[in-house]
């Protein structure tokens, strides 16, 4: 659920620690009348409508036989009148003096800030009290945007949700649902709950506590703790749904509110890619951002540095071109860079449905071409390209992919591509699904262009590719592409020559969480560690599904850790309604690619860990000991 409110209570929970403002007020008013009232005995009731609490204590005989005597009236409605009146005078003294933010408030409106979270306010105090509170908190940086009060519902009060139901009405929301009520009383946590919204009690500083910060600071540790632990019994008792120590845990609380929802909600991708992204990327899309102004343009400068160092490519011979739309779009710009006349053939080496995909391209856009293909099963293999170079001395240029999503096989790029070097072939590998997932060493292997997008081992979303370009090459390809926007060379020269700049509009939400994908792949410890966590999971994967009786379509030696195939377990088996069963419990998967056998794929790569391969295994096998029709 995403959080869309927060609605506070005042005294106690968001100012005032210890909610000591009315205590003292009650106390001031009842003693013009000859009472001591008992700070206990106020706080009982603490939270209700103030003129409601004043009628309350006055039902005690005690109370109200010397006030009653005092003011020579039996007249209830009199007596409550009169002692509220002399309330609203002490309190107003008292407001002033207690409306002291609590610890923690100012990171918690930071933050509400930041993430658009409207805050609102219902209180038992009355309008003109809040009105003489909101200069005082303003000052601290306090400025609720929706403040109710009991005379703004016919005078209907906490435990009721009246006031909270108004609130939410006023900050445009339609109901409760992602609203969370904040308070430090009994009656906090019952209107939060009446309104149906989330409803949270603060233990420190709250009136169930009742003590000044000095007061409480003062307790042997173990006192205070016996206290803590009292309040949050108290509160769920009342049907608190969390309670927090301090108010600035509401943060992680909301955190926690939001990542569970994501969670439960969107199945995971096994599914390269788009995959699952991290909750932390998603939410940097959360915010829309221009395209013209310097931060922008600085950022992606950025990503364009980190991905050469990604690719152990120097910054003097290789630069990185971002261009907008999937995959495909940045192999097909870079076969644009080909002349497409009789200067150039192009050698494509296929052994799955990116090669051949390659090769469609090639056929569209007028590259001559040639085709040397291999079982879907069997990576590519040096020796027969060197074979095929040989006979073929027309060839310039040569295209493999290195991780076939196809089956999820590895082409050996770490001699194919020097060899070819070699012979002065300009070299193009389509690294979509490895980029960043497996480490590759650009430098080393001396591609010239080296092809990947923002969704898949990166761990962005969906929206660019990118090309790592050898600069010396790609010099030489000014006006070869036929096409405006798979232009590779305008749209490298538009960053060169712009700081920056893309060529016409791009993927702002993309490349903001691209920035983000690339500091939590940076976090997690490179393409090392990535790389570690994809093997777990495909060793894992592999592991425990030829344990269910699956059979994997890939020896070990030629599997990446990308995506794993399998063939059907038998004759019977219904793709679409394993589909169908897994996605129902949280789990997409891919169906088969390879051509000449029925398969299904499972891919291993994105916010994904063994833990989750786990759980999707178990839900496997339960699926095929008892099949269920979905
Ligand atoms: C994902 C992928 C592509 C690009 O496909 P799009 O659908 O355009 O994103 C290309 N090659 C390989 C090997 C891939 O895995």
């Amino acid at each position: 659920m995403k959080i869309k409110a927060v609605v506070c209570d005042w005294a106690g929970t968001t100012i005032d620690y210890g909610s000591r403002a009315p205590i003292i007020g009650f106390q001031q008013a009842f003693a013009k009348f000859g009472v001591t009232l008992d700070p206990a005995l106020i706080r009982q009731d603490l939270g209700l409508d103030k003129r409601a609490h004043v009628q309350k204590m006055l039902e005690d005989a005690a109370i109200w036989q010397p006030i009653s005597q005092q003011l020579a009236s039996t007249s209830q409605q009199f007596v409550t009148d009169t002692v509220y009146k002399e309330f609203q005078e002490t309190i107003n003294q008292a407001l002033v003096e207690t409306a002291i933010l609590k610890p923690g408030v100012s990171t918690l409106l930071a933050y509400l800030t930041e993430k658009h979270i409207a805050v609102a306010t219902t209180s038992g105090y009355t309008q003109a009290m809040i009105e003489k509170l909101l200069p005082t908190v303003a000052s601290q940086g306090y400025h609720p945007r929706v403040n109710i009060t009991s005379e703004l519902t016919g005078g209907i009060g906490r435990p009721h949700s009246a006031m909270l139901d108004l609130a939410i009405k006023r900050l445009g929301l339609t109901d409760s649902s992602g609203v969370i009520k904040v308070g430090d009383t009994i009656n906090d946590i019952k209107e939060g709950v009446a309104a149906g919204a989330i409803s949270v009690g603060v233990v420190e500083g709250s009136n169930l506590i009742g003590m000044s910060e000095t007061e409480f600071t003062a307790l042997p540790q173990s006192e205070q703790t016996q206290l803590k632990v009292a309040a949050r019994a108290q509160f769920y008792a009342s049907g608190a749904n969390y309670v927090v120590t301090t108010i600035a845990d509401v943060i992680p609380l909301i955190e926690q509110l939001e990542q569970q929802a994501a969670r439960s909600n969107a199945p995971l991708l096994l599914t390269p890619g788009p995959l699952t992204t991290s909750e932390s990327v998603k939410a940097v899309m959360m915010v829309d951002h221009g395209t013209w102004d310097d931060e922008y343009k600085k950022m992606t400068q950025h990503i364009r540095r980190q991905l050469l160092e990604l690719a152990s490519a120097e910054a003097s011979d290789f630069s990185a071109v971002l261009l907008q739309g999937s995959g495909t779009y940045g192999v097909e710009a870079t076969l644009e860079t080909i002349p497409k006349d009789s200067s150039a053939t192009l050698l494509i080496a296929i052994n799955g449905a990116y090669g051949q995909r390659m090769s469609e391209i090639a056929d569209r856009i007028g590259v001559k071409h040639l085709d040397l293909i291999f079982d879907e099963t069997e990576p590519v293999d040096l020796d027969k390209v060197s074979d095929f170079v040989t006979v073929h001395p027309e060839i310039t240029h040569f295209a493999v992919v290195h991780g076939e999503t196809t089956t999820g096989i590895l082409n050996p790029i770490e001699t194919l591509i020097p060899a070819m070097v070699d012979r002065n072939i300009v070299t193009i590998v389509d690294a979509m699904s490895t980029f960043g997932g497996i480490p590759i060493n650009v430098n080393q292997l001396n591609v010239d262009y080296l092809i990947s997008s923002s969704n898949k081992c990166v761990q962005g979303v969906p929206g660019f590719s990118f090309v790592i370009a050898n600069v010396h090459q790609l010099t030489q390809t000014a006006g070869n592409a036929r096409s405006l926007s798979l232009d590779l060379y305008d749209q490298w020269r538009c960053f060169e020559d712009h700081d920056g700049k893309w060529r016409f509009t791009s993927p702002t939400h993309v490349v903001y969480a691209f920035e983000q994908a690339l500091l939590e792949l940076k976090q997690e410890g490179g393409v090392a560690k990535r790389y570690q966590r994809y093997s777990e999971n495909e060793a894992r994967l592999r592991q425990r599904m030829v344990a269910a009786g699956f059979t994997p379509i890939l020896t070990p030696t030629v599997q990446s850790p990308v995506i794993t195939s399998f063939k059907y377990p038998s004759e019977s088996f219904r793709f679409r309604d394993f589909y169908l069963y897994l996605k129902e419990r949280g789990f997409i998967i891919y169906p088969g690619k390879v051509s000449k056998m029925n398969s299904f794929r499972i891919g291993n790569i994105g916010e994904i860990y063994p833990t989750d391969i786990d759980r999707l295994v178990d839900l496997i096998q339960a699926y095929v000991s008892e099949p269920v029709q979905s």
